[in-house]
């Protein structure tokens, strides 16, 4: 074999078109220059695909190429022709298939291998390891998830019997002038759409709104809709009337996950109450017990506390009787949800009815209420027997997606991350080689 149309070919270029003037190594860095001269005979023009002749000048372009072997960073220095074409009757630069048609200072290998990267890991990563610019790289990961996504097309044998739609926060737009009040700070969202047979986002849209998931239901074929069994939805009203209207044969469920974060929700509301009375008593041991970072304390498994935390908890128990009423409503809550039957869900939710109406704390009767409103969706839950560990796990691949810095302006960026990293639209589900250029394989 041709060592020199081997190291070609690896590098991504077509080992017909260069030939190799000279190379420049940077030991420290584990970094390589090649500068590469194209073929005179193999010149062709861009657009009518003529051979190119005579000479006008060699382009000087610098390529980022793959990494290659030990070499993570390789630079490729192209001396490209710029002629005659005989058929345009224009100086014309020779077409060269390794430069990426839409990035053109990459070789289509290192797009297409950083590409592939940065399904998998951090654009801040992959920056580190090749030296490439970040925003070079943001934009071709945008751009190749946009293409992939444009031409993706969801099979009809989709296996979506169970189904899920949830919303995530984005982020918080505040208003440029100085502290403006927190209510008119403006929370964005997105609606996604799992399959939960398959543990994937199928389809996203923003806001959170019943016109969101509609236009998430919408995207999916109509079999595939037909087709949902259950459709596990939050307690907004919008969204229960896009399940029942896109999915005709769903039943249209609550599950567990949702109704436990209104649960907590109720609980925190009367954690911010008694940490107000606290304070205007001036208690100096429930106004720390009840401040916001000291949550935790209230909802861990008590065997998760440290000792000093355990004695803590035991003690603000004791001195206040609300914060001690609602910890007991909310471990039998959870028992009723434990629940496997409808017959004995019914009789443990009557049995907690009764001892939110003993408690007199308004935060759980309202929570008791929106219970009520969606009992037939939770018992629709309970009977069919979904766990929310998958909505719950795309969830938190989300969140750490908004962490690792993803921290994305552009909802339309989010989106398309979103279904990358939990769905279909990364290379692992779509054979991207072929779609937008020829990367050489060395054979
Ligand atoms: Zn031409």
């Amino acid at each position: 074999m041709d060592i020199t149309k081997l190291l070609l070919a690896t590098l991504g270029m077509q080992p017909e078109q260069v030939t190799i003037e000279s190379y420049e190594l940077e030991e420290e860095k584990l970094s390589a220059t090649l500068v590469v001269r194209q073929r005179r005979e193999s010149c062709r023009c861009p657009d009518c695909n003529e051979p190119i002749y005579g000479v006008k000048q060699w382009r000087k372009r610098t390529l980022w190429g793959a990494p290659l072997g030990a070499l993570l960073r390789f630079k490729i220095v192209l001396l490209q022709l710029q002629g005659a074409c005989g058929r345009c009757l224009k100086h014309r630069l020779s077409k060269a298939e390794f430069i990426h048609p839409a990035f053109k200072q990459m070789t289509t290998a290192f797009a297409e291998v950083t590409g592939r990267w940065m399904e998998e890991t951090t654009i801040a990563a992959v920056e580190r390891m090749t030296g490439c610019p970040g925003m070079s790289l943001w934009r071709l990961d945008q751009w190749r998830t946009a293409q992939m996504k444009k031409r993706f097309e969801l099979p009809t044998d989709l296996p979506m019997r169970f189904a899920s739609a949830d919303e995530v926060h984005m982020r918080t737009v505040k208003p440029v002038e100085a502290r403006a009040d927190r209510s008119t700070w403006k929370r964005k969202f997105i609606t996604n759409l799992v399959s939960c047979d398959l543990a994937k986002v199928i389809s996203n849209a923003s806001g959170r709104s019943s016109r969101s998931l509609q236009s998430c239901l919408k995207q999916i074929p109509e079999e595939i809709r037909n087709g949902i069994k259950f459709i596990a939805v939050d307690m907004h009203d919008g969204f229960i009337k896009a399940a029942e209207k896109l999915c005709p044969n769903a039943n249209v469920t609550v599950d567990r996950f949702h109704v436990v974060q209104n649960l907590h929700h109720a609980f925190d509301g009367l954690r911010k109450g008694e940490y107000e009375k606290a304070k205007a008593a001036n208690d100096k041991f429930q106004i720390d017990m009840l401040r916001p970072s000291k949550k935790y304390i209230m909802v861990a498994r008590k065997r998760d506390l440290s000792k000093s935390d355990q004695r803590h908890f035991e003690k603000l128990i004791q001195v206040n009787q609300n914060i001690n009423s609602a910890l007991i409503l909310i471990e039998y809550f959870h028992s009723v949800l434990d629940k496997t039957d409808v017959k004995s869900f019914r009789e443990g939710l009557a049995l907690w009815e009764d001892l939110v109406k003993a408690s007199g704390l308004s935060q759980f009767e309202k929570f008791l209420a929106t219970v009520k409103k969606h009992q037939p969706r939770i018992e629709a839950y309970i009977s069919s027997k979904l766990t929310t560990a998958i909505s719950e796990g795309i969830n938190n691949k989300i969140k750490v997606l908004k962490r690792v810095g993803y921290t994305y302006t552009n909802e339309t960026s989010f989106k398309n991350k979103i279904l990358q990293r939990c769905g279909f639209i990364n290379s692992h589900n779509i054979d991207t080689t072929g779609w937008f250029w020829h990367v050489p394989i060395p054979h």
